[in-house]
């Protein structure tokens, strides 16, 4: 019998408590199928930890996930921390140790979940972003001199590669060419930014030659937001940017009905290291600890986990289970309009993959 070795990071807020449930229906899942299992090993970093020791996971932290198959994350962000400690000090040092270069975030209207959007059907929105994960507006590059003085300066560099935009052109095209549609959009901006960007469309021109079978276009990132908004099925696969799809995809999510349901995979494509899962909600103090959380977006990412450590059938078995008890309004968290808990959440969806 297969056994993945799965680490599990909750981090904080309700990370917490989405992270166990996915375990939970992982859990679930190992024992329906009998031909595989999970040994989970968790990691309490985050904001705790940083209050405990003074960084948001130890020095050394990677090492310790680096021979699992997959990592399954929660969120970082705490009220009492600056959001770049948190960001940096734990996702982005996973994600760029272990150079995660393609964010992966689909998006669906699930069963019985109502997008905002009154003209559009459920077959209008099926959508995946993929998002540059490793350079680009998130570099890190720059820096502050004359910190307090008047003539005070900051920088943040957007540092674009020609290895980086080529691996993720071409990440993308092949994400396009294995769906049905083989529809790419290269979203861009070089009409403003006419530098790095300018060299993103070239690159995308030819990379496109590698990919005859895929039909793309291009199309600035402000008038994307026009296109997911009234031609939604105009739209398939689309390739962003760091920044860029980092606010297209909280809006995807949004039109599918909630940020709680969207999951993303931060994805080593040569699998020189673990790929690491979560949903793309942040922590969300507002409801943590009061089991209000949605689990479904950590659901869907175990679905992509499951996929990417090749138990397709499995992921199969899990998606149809999440779109079953989303399909029952009964089930729905305060997010979608219901009253649903974390808790019973979870019970329906293990109940459905062990049925
Ligand atoms: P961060 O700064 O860590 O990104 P945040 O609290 O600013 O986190 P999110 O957590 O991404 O932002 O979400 C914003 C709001 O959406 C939350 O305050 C919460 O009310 C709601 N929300 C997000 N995720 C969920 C979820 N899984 N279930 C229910 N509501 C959610």
């Amino acid at each position: 019998m297969k056994t993945y070795k799965i680490a599990c990071i909750p981090g904080d807020g309700i990370g917490k408590e989405v992270v166990p449930a996915g375990q939970e229906v992982l859990q679930a899942l190992a024992v329906a199928s009998s031909r595989f299992t999970f040994d989970f090993e968790s990691f309490g970093w985050g904001g705790d930890w940083y209050r405990a020791h003074g960084e948001m996971m130890p020095k050394n932290g990677l090492d310790a996930l680096r021979n699992k198959d997959a990592i399954l994350f929660g969120s970082a962000g705490d009220p009492d921390i600056p959001d770049h400690i948190t960001l940096w000090g734990l996702r982005l040092k996973i994600c760029q140790g272990f150079d995660q270069y393609a964010n992966v975030r689909p998006t669906r209207i699930l069963p019985g979940i109502e997008s905002p959007l009154k003209r559009c059907t459920r077959d209008d929105l099926n959508w995946v972003i993929v998002r540059e994960n490793s350079e680009g507006e998130y570099s890190g590059v720059g820096g502050r001199a004359h910190q307090g003085h008047p003539i005070e300066v900051a920088t943040d560099v957007c540092m674009m590669t020609r290895v980086g935009v080529e691996r993720i052109m071409r990440f993308a095209f092949r994400l396009a060419q294995s769906r049905p549609r083989k529809l790419l959009t290269v979203v861009t901006k070089s009409n403003a930014q006419r530098h790095a960007m300018v060299m993103w469309d070239e690159i995308a021109l030819q990379i496109s030659k590698e990919f005859p079978d895929v039909t793309w276009d291009k199309i600035l990132v402000d008038a994307c937001t026009d296109r997911m908004v009234n031609r939604p099925a105009s739209l398939d696969t689309l390739v962003a940017t760091n920044l860029h799809a980092d606010v297209l995809s909280d809006l995807a999510a949004a039109l599918a009905g909630s940020l709680g349901i969207a999951p993303t995979g931060n994805i080593d494509p040569e699998r020189r290291y673990p790929s690491m899962f979560e949903p793309i909600h942040g922590s969300a103090f507002d409801i943590m600890g009061k089991g209000l959380a949605n689990p479904i977006g950590t659901f869907w990412s175990c679905v992509m986990l499951l996929e990417h450590v090749g138990e397709t059938e499995a992921a199969q078995t899990l998606m149809a289970a999440i779109e079953r008890v989303t399909a029952n309004p009964a089930l729905h968290t305060g997010d979608l309009g219901g009253r649903a808990t974390t808790v019973q959440v979870t019970q329906a969806v293990c109940a459905a993959v062990s049925r």
